[in-house]
């Protein structure tokens, strides 16, 4: 199931979820994952340090979710800010 959000911007849009470094940042590198955080599927996109954190926990843990006060955006906005980034990996888990 996807969970939608309602963007002021771009209207009621499918939710994807970034972390705070590629939001607060430009010229990341960054992984993105689909992952069902509760029960919701959100496309979510990370930067490096958050995925190694990601790998030392080997789950979705409250350490990385404090760690990358993760953001939804809409996938239009989601988009838009994945542009200053650079795409490294690709997957699910
Ligand atoms: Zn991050
Ligand atoms: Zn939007």
């Amino acid at each position: 199931m996807v969970e939608f959000v309602n963007c002021n911007e771009h209207g009621k849009n499918e939710g994807c979820m970034i972390c705070q470094h590629l939001v607060a940042q430009k010229d990341l590198c960054y992984a993105k994952l689909l992952v069902d955080p509760h029960d919701d599927d959100f496309e979510t996109a990370m930067c490096e340090a958050c995925e190694t954190l990601l790998l030392d926990e080997q789950e979705w843990s409250d350490k990385l979710n404090d760690f990358a006060e993760w953001k939804l955006f809409c996938r239009k906005c989601y988009e838009r800010i994945l542009q200053y980034h650079k795409l490294v990996a690709e997957g699910g888990m």
